[in-house]
Protein backbone atom coordinates (compact mmCIF):
# COMPACT_ATOMS: atom_id res chain seq x y z
CA UNK A 1 0.00 0.00 0.00
CA UNK A 2 1.26 3.22 -0.92
CA UNK A 3 0.66 6.97 0.02
CA UNK A 4 -1.91 8.22 -2.24
CA UNK A 5 -1.04 11.65 -3.81
CA UNK A 6 -4.62 12.65 -4.29
CA UNK A 7 -7.07 10.83 -2.86
CA UNK A 8 -10.35 9.90 -4.94
CA UNK A 9 -13.22 9.23 -3.42
CA UNK A 10 -14.39 6.00 -4.30
CA UNK A 11 -18.03 6.40 -4.58
CA UNK A 12 -17.77 9.27 -7.41
CA UNK A 13 -17.03 6.54 -9.77
CA UNK A 14 -20.49 5.93 -9.65
CA UNK A 15 -22.48 7.72 -11.42
CA UNK A 16 -26.78 7.06 -11.29
CA UNK A 17 -28.10 7.25 -7.85
CA UNK A 18 -28.81 3.38 -8.20
CA UNK A 19 -25.48 2.97 -8.62
CA UNK A 20 -24.47 5.46 -5.66
CA UNK A 21 -26.76 3.21 -3.56
CA UNK A 22 -24.98 0.08 -4.06
CA UNK A 23 -21.59 1.97 -3.63
CA UNK A 24 -22.77 3.40 -0.51
CA UNK A 25 -23.57 -0.46 0.93
CA UNK A 26 -20.29 -1.21 -0.57
CA UNK A 27 -18.38 1.30 1.32
CA UNK A 28 -20.31 0.32 4.75
CA UNK A 29 -19.65 -2.98 3.99
CA UNK A 30 -15.84 -2.68 3.37
CA UNK A 31 -15.53 -0.17 6.72
CA UNK A 32 -17.60 -2.61 8.84
CA UNK A 33 -14.19 -5.22 8.28
CA UNK A 34 -11.88 -5.88 10.50
CA UNK A 35 -8.67 -4.77 8.56
CA UNK A 36 -7.92 -1.85 6.47
CA UNK A 37 -8.86 -2.19 2.63
CA UNK A 38 -6.69 0.11 0.06
CA UNK A 39 -6.24 0.62 -3.59
CA UNK A 40 -3.51 1.77 -5.20
CA UNK A 41 -3.14 3.61 -8.58
CA UNK A 42 -0.36 1.69 -11.07
CA UNK A 43 1.64 4.91 -11.77
CA UNK A 44 4.96 5.34 -11.47
CA UNK A 45 4.69 6.49 -7.63
CA UNK A 46 1.34 3.99 -7.22
CA UNK A 47 -0.38 7.03 -5.27
CA UNK A 48 -2.79 5.32 -3.30
CA UNK A 49 -6.61 6.08 -4.59
CA UNK A 50 -8.42 4.53 -1.17
CA UNK A 51 -8.01 3.97 1.87
CA UNK A 52 -10.26 2.72 4.40
CA UNK A 53 -11.50 4.32 7.77
CA UNK A 54 -9.86 1.30 9.95
CA UNK A 55 -6.77 2.92 9.46
CA UNK A 56 -7.23 5.50 12.02
CA UNK A 57 -7.79 3.20 14.88
CA UNK A 58 -4.63 1.18 13.39
CA UNK A 59 -1.89 3.81 13.35
CA UNK A 60 -3.77 7.10 14.66
CA UNK A 61 -3.67 8.66 11.50
CA UNK A 62 -7.10 10.04 9.81
CA UNK A 63 -8.21 9.03 6.33
CA UNK A 64 -7.43 12.56 5.33
CA UNK A 65 -3.62 12.64 6.97
CA UNK A 66 -3.19 9.20 5.12
CA UNK A 67 -4.39 11.27 1.88
CA UNK A 68 -2.39 14.43 2.08
CA UNK A 69 0.78 12.92 3.22
CA UNK A 70 2.67 11.36 0.12
CA UNK A 71 5.25 10.05 2.52
CA UNK A 72 3.44 8.67 5.55
CA UNK A 73 3.33 5.20 4.53
CA UNK A 74 7.18 4.72 4.30
CA UNK A 75 7.60 7.12 7.30
CA UNK A 76 5.61 4.14 9.26
CA UNK A 77 7.32 1.41 7.74
CA UNK A 78 9.65 0.05 10.57
CA UNK A 79 13.09 1.17 9.71
CA UNK A 80 14.17 -3.23 9.59
CA UNK A 81 11.40 -3.98 7.66
CA UNK A 82 11.23 -0.39 4.72
CA UNK A 83 13.16 -2.31 2.36
CA UNK A 84 11.93 -5.49 1.89
CA UNK A 85 8.40 -3.99 1.86
CA UNK A 86 9.16 -1.20 -0.85
CA UNK A 87 10.75 -4.04 -3.13
CA UNK A 88 8.11 -6.30 -3.28
CA UNK A 89 5.60 -3.18 -3.61
CA UNK A 90 7.99 -2.81 -6.51
CA UNK A 91 7.92 -5.93 -7.51
CA UNK A 92 4.25 -6.27 -7.99
CA UNK A 93 3.73 -3.03 -9.62
CA UNK A 94 6.22 -4.47 -12.21
CA UNK A 95 5.10 -8.10 -12.67
CA UNK A 96 1.64 -7.91 -11.78
CA UNK A 97 1.71 -10.65 -9.63
CA UNK A 98 -0.23 -10.70 -6.48
CA UNK A 99 1.71 -9.46 -3.41
CA UNK A 100 1.47 -11.17 -0.08
CA UNK A 101 4.11 -10.40 2.95
CA UNK A 102 4.44 -9.56 6.79
CA UNK A 103 5.97 -6.40 8.42
CA UNK A 104 5.66 -3.88 11.04
CA UNK A 105 4.05 -0.52 11.21
CA UNK A 106 5.32 2.33 14.23
CA UNK A 107 1.74 3.72 14.56
CA UNK A 108 1.79 7.61 15.61
CA UNK A 109 2.10 6.72 19.07
CA UNK A 110 5.11 4.88 18.68
CA UNK A 111 3.44 0.83 19.17
CA UNK A 112 4.77 -1.60 16.91
CA UNK A 113 1.73 -3.20 15.12
CA UNK A 114 1.93 -6.42 12.90
CA UNK A 115 0.39 -6.61 9.05
CA UNK A 116 -0.39 -9.18 6.85
CA UNK A 117 -0.14 -7.11 3.58
CA UNK A 118 -2.13 -9.12 0.60
CA UNK A 119 -3.11 -7.28 -2.46
CA UNK A 120 -3.71 -8.39 -6.47
CA UNK A 121 -4.04 -6.67 -9.39
CA UNK A 122 -7.65 -5.61 -10.64
CA UNK A 123 -7.86 -6.07 -14.57
CA UNK A 124 -10.94 -4.78 -16.87
CA UNK A 125 -12.93 -6.32 -18.59
CA UNK A 126 -9.92 -6.37 -21.83
CA UNK A 127 -8.13 -7.70 -19.23
CA UNK A 128 -6.15 -4.66 -18.88
CA UNK A 129 -4.47 -3.86 -14.95
CA UNK A 130 -5.88 -0.93 -13.78
CA UNK A 131 -5.04 -1.21 -9.69
CA UNK A 132 -3.57 -2.77 -7.03
CA UNK A 133 -5.90 -3.74 -4.41
CA UNK A 134 -5.31 -5.02 -1.08
CA UNK A 135 -5.96 -5.18 2.85
CA UNK A 136 -3.62 -4.75 5.92
CA UNK A 137 -4.70 -7.43 8.49
CA UNK A 138 -3.78 -6.27 11.88
CA UNK A 139 -1.74 -9.63 13.59
CA UNK A 140 -0.28 -7.93 16.34
CA UNK A 141 -1.24 -10.20 18.94
CA UNK A 142 -0.19 -13.04 17.48
CA UNK A 143 3.03 -12.36 16.67
CA UNK A 144 3.57 -11.17 20.35
CA UNK A 145 1.98 -14.19 21.57
CA UNK A 146 4.62 -16.19 18.95
CA UNK A 147 7.21 -14.40 20.00
CA UNK A 148 6.63 -14.92 23.83
CA UNK A 149 6.48 -18.49 23.47
CA UNK A 150 9.39 -18.17 21.42
CA UNK A 151 11.70 -16.69 24.26
CA UNK A 152 10.13 -19.20 27.10
CA UNK A 153 10.99 -21.83 24.73
CA UNK A 154 14.71 -20.27 24.88
CA UNK A 155 15.11 -18.48 27.96
CA UNK A 156 15.36 -19.35 31.62
CA UNK A 157 12.70 -17.50 32.66
CA UNK A 158 13.60 -16.37 35.97
CA UNK A 159 17.35 -14.89 34.79
CA UNK A 160 16.41 -13.95 31.10
CA UNK A 161 19.59 -15.43 30.15
CA UNK A 162 19.56 -18.39 27.10
CA UNK A 163 18.72 -21.89 28.67
CA UNK A 164 20.37 -24.86 28.05
CA UNK A 165 19.11 -26.16 24.44
CA UNK A 166 19.51 -22.44 23.33
CA UNK A 167 23.01 -22.32 24.21
CA UNK A 168 23.88 -25.45 22.78
CA UNK A 169 22.76 -24.09 19.31
CA UNK A 170 24.44 -20.22 20.14
CA UNK A 171 27.94 -22.83 20.97
CA UNK A 172 27.30 -24.68 17.52
CA UNK A 173 26.86 -21.00 16.06
CA UNK A 174 29.82 -20.25 17.86
CA UNK A 175 32.50 -22.76 16.77
CA UNK A 176 30.98 -22.52 13.20
CA UNK A 177 31.86 -19.18 13.03
CA UNK A 178 35.24 -18.42 15.16
CA UNK A 179 37.32 -16.61 13.61
CA UNK A 180 40.21 -17.84 11.70
CA UNK A 181 42.46 -21.06 12.33
CA UNK A 182 44.06 -19.72 14.97
CA UNK A 183 41.48 -18.85 17.36
CA UNK A 184 39.87 -21.44 19.50
CA UNK A 185 36.52 -21.52 20.73
CA UNK A 186 36.11 -21.93 24.71
CA UNK A 187 33.58 -22.99 26.85
CA UNK A 188 33.23 -22.13 30.41
CA UNK A 189 31.15 -24.18 33.17
CA UNK A 190 29.84 -22.01 36.10
CA UNK A 191 28.49 -23.59 38.98
CA UNK A 192 27.83 -21.89 42.38
CA UNK A 193 29.77 -23.42 45.46
CA UNK A 194 27.22 -24.37 47.82
CA UNK A 195 24.38 -22.44 46.67
CA UNK A 196 22.18 -25.47 48.35
CA UNK A 197 22.12 -23.58 51.68
CA UNK A 198 20.65 -20.51 50.59
CA UNK A 199 17.76 -22.32 49.52
CA UNK A 200 17.92 -23.88 52.84
CA UNK A 201 18.74 -21.35 54.99
CA UNK A 202 16.81 -18.06 53.64
CA UNK A 203 13.94 -20.30 51.29
CA UNK A 204 13.56 -20.65 48.04
CA UNK A 205 12.53 -16.49 47.29
CA UNK A 206 15.93 -15.79 48.70
CA UNK A 207 17.81 -18.29 45.91
CA UNK A 208 15.73 -17.15 42.83
CA UNK A 209 16.99 -13.23 43.95
CA UNK A 210 20.41 -14.47 44.34
CA UNK A 211 20.13 -16.44 40.79
CA UNK A 212 18.91 -13.38 39.76
CA UNK A 213 21.20 -11.12 40.84
CA UNK A 214 24.31 -13.59 39.81
CA UNK A 215 22.52 -14.35 36.13
CA UNK A 216 22.52 -10.52 35.75
CA UNK A 217 26.45 -9.86 36.52
CA UNK A 218 27.32 -12.75 34.30
CA UNK A 219 25.16 -11.75 31.47
CA UNK A 220 27.50 -8.24 31.80
CA UNK A 221 30.74 -9.90 31.43
CA UNK A 222 29.81 -11.13 28.54
CA UNK A 223 31.15 -9.30 25.53
CA UNK A 224 29.76 -8.80 22.02
CA UNK A 225 29.68 -12.24 20.32
CA UNK A 226 30.22 -13.91 23.49
CA UNK A 227 26.89 -15.69 24.97
CA UNK A 228 25.75 -16.79 28.63
CA UNK A 229 23.04 -19.15 29.42
CA UNK A 230 21.70 -21.02 32.84
CA UNK A 231 22.32 -24.59 32.11
CA UNK A 232 19.51 -25.27 34.86
CA UNK A 233 19.46 -25.04 38.94
CA UNK A 234 22.49 -23.14 39.90
CA UNK A 235 24.39 -23.84 36.95
CA UNK A 236 25.66 -21.46 34.48
CA UNK A 237 27.86 -21.32 31.10
CA UNK A 238 29.69 -18.72 28.62
CA UNK A 239 30.95 -19.59 25.37
CA UNK A 240 33.67 -17.14 24.23
CA UNK A 241 33.68 -17.62 20.20
CA UNK A 242 37.64 -17.41 19.34
CA UNK A 243 40.21 -16.42 22.28
CA UNK A 244 43.39 -16.28 21.04
CA UNK A 245 45.32 -17.62 23.80
CA UNK A 246 43.83 -20.13 26.86
CA UNK A 247 45.38 -17.19 28.68
CA UNK A 248 42.43 -15.19 27.96
CA UNK A 249 39.87 -17.68 29.21
CA UNK A 250 41.79 -17.87 32.34
CA UNK A 251 41.85 -13.72 32.79
CA UNK A 252 37.92 -13.81 32.09
CA UNK A 253 37.17 -16.73 34.58
CA UNK A 254 38.84 -14.51 37.12
CA UNK A 255 36.56 -11.75 35.93
CA UNK A 256 33.95 -13.99 36.67
CA UNK A 257 34.82 -15.35 40.04
CA UNK A 258 35.71 -11.84 41.19
CA UNK A 259 31.64 -10.38 39.66
CA UNK A 260 30.06 -13.51 41.39
CA UNK A 261 31.85 -12.96 44.81
CA UNK A 262 30.66 -9.66 45.51
CA UNK A 263 28.39 -8.93 48.59
CA UNK A 264 24.40 -9.29 47.49
CA UNK A 265 22.59 -7.34 49.48
CA UNK A 266 19.33 -9.64 49.73
CA UNK A 267 16.63 -8.15 53.16
CA UNK A 268 19.06 -6.45 55.13
CA UNK A 269 21.50 -9.59 54.98
CA UNK A 270 25.02 -9.63 53.21
CA UNK A 271 25.41 -12.67 51.12
CA UNK A 272 28.76 -13.87 49.24
CA UNK A 273 28.01 -17.03 47.10
CA UNK A 274 31.27 -17.90 45.97
CA UNK A 275 31.66 -20.15 42.06
CA UNK A 276 33.80 -22.99 40.42
CA UNK A 277 34.24 -22.71 36.58
CA UNK A 278 35.16 -25.24 34.13
CA UNK A 279 36.90 -24.27 31.09
CA UNK A 280 37.40 -26.65 28.04
CA UNK A 281 38.83 -25.70 24.60
CA UNK A 282 37.78 -27.24 21.53
CA UNK A 283 35.65 -27.09 18.65
CA UNK A 284 32.79 -30.34 19.42
CA UNK A 285 29.93 -28.88 21.77
CA UNK A 286 29.03 -31.83 23.61
CA UNK A 287 32.55 -33.13 24.30
CA UNK A 288 33.09 -29.39 25.60
CA UNK A 289 30.13 -29.41 27.70
CA UNK A 290 31.16 -32.82 29.23
CA UNK A 291 35.07 -31.53 29.31
CA UNK A 292 34.18 -28.07 30.97
CA UNK A 293 32.06 -29.94 33.56
CA UNK A 294 34.42 -32.47 34.72
CA UNK A 295 37.14 -29.48 34.65
CA UNK A 296 34.58 -27.74 36.98
CA UNK A 297 34.31 -30.52 39.23
CA UNK A 298 38.32 -30.61 39.98
CA UNK A 299 38.14 -26.79 40.14
CA UNK A 300 35.75 -27.56 43.13
CA UNK A 301 38.35 -29.43 44.72
CA UNK A 302 40.71 -26.15 44.36
CA UNK A 303 38.45 -23.20 46.27
CA UNK A 304 42.15 -21.00 45.96
CA UNK A 305 41.80 -20.96 42.30
CA UNK A 306 38.59 -21.56 41.59
CA UNK A 307 39.04 -21.77 37.96
CA UNK A 308 40.21 -25.02 35.78
CA UNK A 309 41.00 -25.80 32.38
CA UNK A 310 40.31 -29.14 31.34
CA UNK A 311 43.15 -31.71 31.74
CA UNK A 312 42.01 -34.89 29.63
CA UNK A 313 45.01 -37.06 31.93
CA UNK A 314 43.05 -36.17 35.09
CA UNK A 315 39.61 -35.16 34.10
CA UNK A 316 38.47 -38.07 31.67
CA UNK A 317 39.07 -40.58 34.87
CA UNK A 318 37.09 -38.53 36.54
CA UNK A 319 34.41 -38.66 34.56
CA UNK A 320 34.86 -42.71 33.55
CA UNK A 321 34.47 -42.76 37.45
CA UNK A 322 30.98 -41.18 37.06
CA UNK A 323 29.86 -42.88 34.20
CA UNK A 324 30.97 -46.14 36.20
CA UNK A 325 29.13 -44.94 39.36
CA UNK A 326 26.23 -44.33 36.93
CA UNK A 327 26.15 -48.05 35.50
CA UNK A 328 26.46 -49.37 39.19
CA UNK A 329 23.30 -47.59 40.79
CA UNK A 330 21.39 -49.39 37.28
CA UNK A 331 22.60 -52.94 38.36
CA UNK A 332 21.93 -52.14 42.34
CA UNK A 333 18.40 -51.39 40.47
CA UNK A 334 18.72 -54.37 38.01
CA UNK A 335 20.13 -56.63 40.85
CA UNK A 336 23.31 -57.64 38.77
CA UNK A 337 25.09 -58.99 41.78
CA UNK A 338 25.59 -62.49 42.87
CA UNK A 339 27.05 -63.92 46.19
CA UNK A 340 29.53 -66.51 45.94
CA UNK A 341 30.88 -69.03 49.39
CA UNK A 342 34.40 -69.73 50.38
CA UNK A 343 34.76 -71.76 53.11
CA UNK A 344 36.93 -71.29 56.33
CA UNK A 345 37.93 -74.60 57.97
CA UNK A 346 38.79 -75.53 61.36
CA UNK A 347 42.13 -77.18 61.36
CA UNK A 348 41.56 -79.06 64.23
CA UNK A 349 38.53 -80.39 63.41
CA UNK A 350 39.06 -80.83 59.77
CA UNK A 351 35.60 -79.23 59.17
CA UNK A 352 34.25 -76.38 57.65
CA UNK A 353 33.26 -73.80 60.44
CA UNK A 354 32.30 -70.89 58.13
CA UNK A 355 31.49 -69.65 54.43
CA UNK A 356 32.65 -65.96 53.89
CA UNK A 357 30.22 -64.42 51.71
CA UNK A 358 31.79 -62.40 48.51
CA UNK A 359 29.30 -60.41 46.35
CA UNK A 360 30.33 -60.33 42.30
CA UNK A 361 28.79 -57.84 40.04
CA UNK A 362 27.59 -59.57 36.83
CA UNK A 363 28.22 -56.82 34.42
CA UNK A 364 25.71 -56.70 31.17
CA UNK A 365 28.69 -56.69 28.65
CA UNK A 366 31.89 -57.04 30.50
CA UNK A 367 31.17 -60.56 32.51
CA UNK A 368 31.97 -60.74 36.13
CA UNK A 369 33.42 -58.16 37.72
CA UNK A 370 35.77 -58.70 40.98
CA UNK A 371 34.91 -56.56 44.32
CA UNK A 372 37.69 -54.69 44.66
CA UNK A 373 36.96 -53.23 41.32
CA UNK A 374 33.62 -52.05 42.63
CA UNK A 375 33.64 -52.22 46.21
CA UNK A 376 35.19 -49.17 46.34
CA UNK A 377 33.06 -46.95 44.55
CA UNK A 378 30.05 -48.55 45.87
CA UNK A 379 31.57 -47.09 49.31
CA UNK A 380 32.38 -43.48 47.89
CA UNK A 381 28.79 -43.36 46.31
CA UNK A 382 26.29 -45.16 48.91
CA UNK A 383 25.23 -47.71 46.85
CA UNK A 384 26.88 -49.90 49.05
CA UNK A 385 24.09 -49.35 51.79
CA UNK A 386 22.36 -51.31 49.17
CA UNK A 387 24.86 -53.63 48.17
CA UNK A 388 25.43 -54.55 51.83
CA UNK A 389 21.91 -55.55 52.47
CA UNK A 390 21.43 -57.64 49.20
CA UNK A 391 24.53 -59.54 50.33
CA UNK A 392 23.15 -60.14 54.05
CA UNK A 393 20.29 -61.15 52.28
CA UNK A 394 21.42 -63.67 50.89
CA UNK A 395 24.22 -64.89 53.31
CA UNK A 396 21.69 -65.72 55.91
CA UNK A 397 19.30 -67.68 53.49
CA UNK A 398 22.23 -69.23 53.05
CA UNK A 399 22.76 -69.93 56.55
CA UNK A 400 19.54 -70.65 56.76
CA UNK A 401 19.07 -73.91 53.77
CA UNK A 402 22.48 -75.22 55.58
CA UNK A 403 20.60 -75.44 58.68
CA UNK A 404 17.75 -77.04 56.99
CA UNK A 405 20.42 -79.49 55.19
CA UNK A 406 21.45 -80.42 59.27
CA UNK A 407 25.08 -78.98 58.58
CA UNK A 408 23.76 -75.79 61.71
CA UNK A 409 26.74 -75.70 63.58
CA UNK A 410 28.13 -73.68 60.14
CA UNK A 411 28.23 -70.32 60.33
CA UNK A 412 28.49 -67.29 56.94
CA UNK A 413 30.43 -64.68 57.02
CA UNK A 414 29.80 -61.56 55.68
CA UNK A 415 31.90 -58.24 54.82
CA UNK A 416 30.41 -54.86 55.72
CA UNK A 417 31.93 -51.10 54.95
CA UNK A 418 32.08 -48.70 57.27
CA UNK A 419 29.65 -46.53 55.36
CA UNK A 420 26.89 -49.14 56.44
CA UNK A 421 27.90 -48.82 60.15
CA UNK A 422 27.60 -45.59 59.72
CA UNK A 423 23.55 -45.83 59.13
CA UNK A 424 21.78 -45.47 62.36
CA UNK A 425 19.67 -48.51 62.50
CA UNK A 426 22.27 -50.83 60.66
CA UNK A 427 22.01 -53.17 63.97
CA UNK A 428 18.66 -53.17 63.40
CA UNK A 429 18.52 -54.08 60.08
CA UNK A 430 20.85 -57.35 60.81
CA UNK A 431 18.47 -57.94 63.60
CA UNK A 432 15.22 -58.16 61.28
CA UNK A 433 17.50 -59.91 58.49
CA UNK A 434 18.32 -62.96 61.10
CA UNK A 435 14.48 -63.04 62.31
CA UNK A 436 13.40 -62.98 59.06
CA UNK A 437 15.66 -66.10 57.99
CA UNK A 438 14.99 -67.17 61.80
CA UNK A 439 18.86 -67.89 62.19
CA UNK A 440 20.58 -67.70 65.59
CA UNK A 441 22.93 -64.40 66.07
CA UNK A 442 25.98 -66.34 66.59
CA UNK A 443 25.67 -67.81 63.30
CA UNK A 444 26.43 -64.70 61.43
CA UNK A 445 29.81 -63.46 61.71
CA UNK A 446 30.47 -59.19 60.63
CA UNK A 447 34.08 -58.72 58.75
CA UNK A 448 35.27 -55.11 59.31
CA UNK A 449 38.70 -53.71 58.10
CA UNK A 450 40.60 -51.90 60.42
CA UNK A 451 40.03 -48.54 58.31
CA UNK A 452 36.46 -48.96 59.63
CA UNK A 453 37.51 -49.26 63.14
CA UNK A 454 40.19 -46.43 62.81
CA UNK A 455 37.45 -44.59 61.28
CA UNK A 456 35.02 -45.89 63.78
CA UNK A 457 33.42 -42.15 65.69
CA UNK A 458 30.72 -42.55 68.20
CA UNK A 459 27.96 -43.63 65.86
CA UNK A 460 29.91 -46.91 64.38
CA UNK A 461 30.80 -47.45 68.37
CA UNK A 462 27.07 -47.28 68.75
CA UNK A 463 26.34 -49.95 66.18
CA UNK A 464 29.08 -52.04 66.68
CA UNK A 465 27.78 -52.28 70.97
CA UNK A 466 24.25 -52.88 69.51
CA UNK A 467 25.67 -56.10 67.00
CA UNK A 468 27.69 -57.45 69.97
CA UNK A 469 24.64 -56.90 72.16
CA UNK A 470 22.58 -59.10 69.92
CA UNK A 471 24.95 -61.66 69.68
CA UNK A 472 26.99 -61.79 66.24
CA UNK A 473 30.44 -62.57 66.01
CA UNK A 474 32.63 -59.77 64.83
CA UNK A 475 35.47 -60.24 62.94
CA UNK A 476 38.92 -57.85 61.80
CA UNK A 477 39.49 -58.60 58.37
CA UNK A 478 42.56 -58.21 56.52
CA UNK A 479 44.84 -57.79 59.81
CA UNK A 480 48.16 -55.76 59.31
CA UNK A 481 47.67 -53.84 56.40
CA UNK A 482 45.92 -51.11 58.11
CA UNK A 483 47.41 -49.36 60.99
CA UNK A 484 45.34 -50.59 64.14
CA UNK A 485 46.94 -50.10 67.20
CA UNK A 486 47.02 -52.71 69.94
CA UNK A 487 45.13 -50.46 72.01
CA UNK A 488 42.25 -50.87 69.49
CA UNK A 489 42.15 -54.17 69.65
CA UNK A 490 41.75 -54.23 73.38
CA UNK A 491 38.77 -51.47 73.45
CA UNK A 492 36.82 -52.79 70.39
CA UNK A 493 34.38 -56.09 70.99
CA UNK A 494 35.93 -58.03 68.15
CA UNK A 495 36.01 -61.63 68.78
CA UNK A 496 38.18 -62.96 65.57
CA UNK A 497 41.22 -61.59 63.96
CA UNK A 498 41.34 -62.69 60.25
CA UNK A 499 45.51 -62.43 59.24
CA UNK A 500 45.60 -60.62 55.86
CA UNK A 501 47.48 -62.82 53.27
CA UNK A 502 50.36 -60.70 53.07
CA UNK A 503 51.86 -62.54 56.18
CA UNK A 504 51.50 -66.02 55.20
CA UNK A 505 52.14 -65.67 51.33
CA UNK A 506 56.08 -66.04 52.01
CA UNK A 507 55.97 -68.28 54.17
CA UNK A 508 56.98 -71.51 53.14
CA UNK A 509 59.86 -69.86 50.76
CA UNK A 510 63.58 -70.13 51.48
CA UNK A 511 63.57 -67.08 53.30
CA UNK A 512 60.63 -66.97 55.28
CA UNK A 513 59.85 -64.35 57.79
CA UNK A 514 58.14 -65.90 60.15
CA UNK A 515 58.43 -63.69 63.00
CA UNK A 516 55.72 -60.95 62.08
CA UNK A 517 53.56 -64.26 61.87
CA UNK A 518 54.37 -65.51 64.98
CA UNK A 519 54.06 -62.70 66.59
CA UNK A 520 50.47 -61.68 65.23
CA UNK A 521 49.21 -65.45 66.07
CA UNK A 522 50.78 -65.25 70.14
CA UNK A 523 49.21 -61.37 70.23
CA UNK A 524 45.67 -62.42 68.99
CA UNK A 525 46.23 -65.88 71.44
CA UNK A 526 46.88 -63.26 74.43
CA UNK A 527 43.85 -61.36 73.73
CA UNK A 528 41.73 -64.26 73.39
CA UNK A 529 40.65 -63.88 70.23
CA UNK A 530 40.29 -66.74 67.22
CA UNK A 531 42.86 -66.61 64.81
CA UNK A 532 42.06 -67.31 61.07
CA UNK A 533 45.28 -67.30 58.71
CA UNK A 534 43.65 -65.63 55.03
CA UNK A 535 45.90 -66.80 51.64
CA UNK A 536 46.38 -70.24 52.49
CA UNK A 537 47.26 -71.85 48.89
CA UNK A 538 49.69 -74.74 49.33
CA UNK A 539 49.89 -78.05 52.31
CA UNK A 540 53.08 -75.98 53.30
CA UNK A 541 51.47 -72.84 54.47
CA UNK A 542 48.94 -74.91 56.09
CA UNK A 543 51.32 -76.61 58.02
CA UNK A 544 53.41 -73.70 58.71
CA UNK A 545 50.27 -71.81 60.25
CA UNK A 546 48.93 -74.56 61.93
CA UNK A 547 52.60 -75.27 63.92
CA UNK A 548 52.04 -71.57 64.99
CA UNK A 549 49.42 -72.12 66.77
CA UNK A 550 46.83 -70.62 64.49
CA UNK A 551 43.75 -73.21 64.49
CA UNK A 552 41.74 -71.53 61.23
CA UNK A 553 42.62 -71.01 57.82
CA UNK A 554 40.95 -70.03 54.35
CA UNK A 555 42.47 -69.69 50.97
CA UNK A 556 42.15 -71.86 47.72
CA UNK A 557 44.21 -74.80 49.23
CA UNK A 558 40.86 -75.43 50.58
CA UNK A 559 38.26 -73.96 48.36
CA UNK A 560 37.41 -71.36 45.94
CA UNK A 561 34.63 -68.90 46.46
CA UNK A 562 31.84 -70.50 44.82
CA UNK A 563 28.22 -69.98 43.96
CA UNK A 564 27.23 -73.24 45.62
CA UNK A 565 30.37 -74.34 47.35
CA UNK A 566 31.13 -78.34 47.95
CA UNK A 567 30.11 -79.26 51.17
CA UNK A 568 32.99 -81.08 52.02
CA UNK A 569 37.20 -79.98 52.00
CA UNK A 570 40.17 -82.44 52.65
CA UNK A 571 41.66 -80.82 55.69
CA UNK A 572 44.85 -83.27 55.76
CA UNK A 573 45.90 -84.20 59.41
CA UNK A 574 49.44 -82.95 60.11
P1 LIG B 1 38.30 -60.29 51.93
O1 LIG B 1 37.14 -60.04 52.81
O2 LIG B 1 39.64 -60.35 52.56
O3 LIG B 1 37.99 -61.62 51.14
C1 LIG B 1 38.96 -62.54 50.78
C2 LIG B 1 39.48 -62.27 49.41
O4 LIG B 1 40.65 -63.02 49.23
C3 LIG B 1 38.52 -62.73 48.33
O5 LIG B 1 38.70 -61.91 47.23
C4 LIG B 1 39.03 -64.12 48.02
O6 LIG B 1 38.68 -64.56 46.74
C5 LIG B 1 40.50 -63.91 48.14
N1 LIG B 1 41.17 -65.15 48.46
C6 LIG B 1 40.73 -66.17 49.21
N2 LIG B 1 41.64 -67.14 49.31
C7 LIG B 1 42.71 -66.74 48.62
C8 LIG B 1 43.99 -67.33 48.33
O7 LIG B 1 44.32 -68.43 48.73
N3 LIG B 1 44.86 -66.63 47.57
C9 LIG B 1 44.53 -65.39 47.09
N4 LIG B 1 45.42 -64.77 46.34
N5 LIG B 1 43.31 -64.82 47.31
C10 LIG B 1 42.43 -65.49 48.08
P2 LIG B 1 37.49 -61.20 46.53
O8 LIG B 1 36.32 -62.09 46.46
O9 LIG B 1 38.04 -60.64 45.27
O10 LIG B 1 37.13 -60.06 47.53
C11 LIG B 1 37.99 -59.03 47.75
C12 LIG B 1 37.54 -58.13 48.84
O11 LIG B 1 36.34 -57.44 48.51
C13 LIG B 1 37.19 -58.86 50.12
O12 LIG B 1 38.36 -59.18 50.81
C14 LIG B 1 36.35 -57.85 50.84
O13 LIG B 1 37.15 -56.89 51.49
C15 LIG B 1 35.64 -57.16 49.68
N6 LIG B 1 34.28 -57.69 49.58
C16 LIG B 1 33.83 -58.82 48.98
N7 LIG B 1 32.50 -58.94 49.14
C17 LIG B 1 32.10 -57.86 49.85
C18 LIG B 1 30.83 -57.41 50.35
O14 LIG B 1 29.78 -58.05 50.20
N8 LIG B 1 30.81 -56.24 51.07
C19 LIG B 1 31.95 -55.52 51.29
N9 LIG B 1 31.86 -54.40 51.98
N10 LIG B 1 33.15 -55.91 50.84
C20 LIG B 1 33.22 -57.08 50.13
MG1 LIG C 1 36.47 -60.68 54.35
MG1 LIG D 1 40.35 -60.66 54.23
Amino acid sequence: MAASADRVPFRHDFESPGEQDVARRYQTLVEQLPLVIYVDALDASSSNVFTSRQIEPLLGYSVEEWARDADLFVRTLHPDDRDRVLAAHAHTHATHEPLSLEYRLVARDGRVVHVKDDAVIVHDDLGQPLYLQGYLLDVTVERETQEQLRSMALFDPLTQLANRAFFQEQCQQAVATRGGRDAETALMFIDLNEFKTVNDRWGHDAGDCVLQTLGKRIQETVRAGESAARLGGDEFAIVLPAIADPEDAARIAERLLGRISEPIELDGRTLVITASIGIALGSDVDTMLKEADAAMYRAKGNRGVGYAFYDAGIDSAASERSRRVAELRDAVARGEFHVDYQPIVDLDAHTISTYEALVRWDHPTEGLIAPLDFIPLAEESGLIVQIGTFVLDQACAFAARLAADGRDGVRVSVNVSARQLQDEGFADRVAECLEHHRLAPERLTLELTESVLLAAGEQVQRQLHALKELGVLLALDDFGTGYASLAYLQRLPVDILKIDRTFTADIAGPDAELLLLKGIIELGAALGLTLVAEGIETSEQHEIVRSLGCHNAQGFYFGHPERVPASDVSVPRL
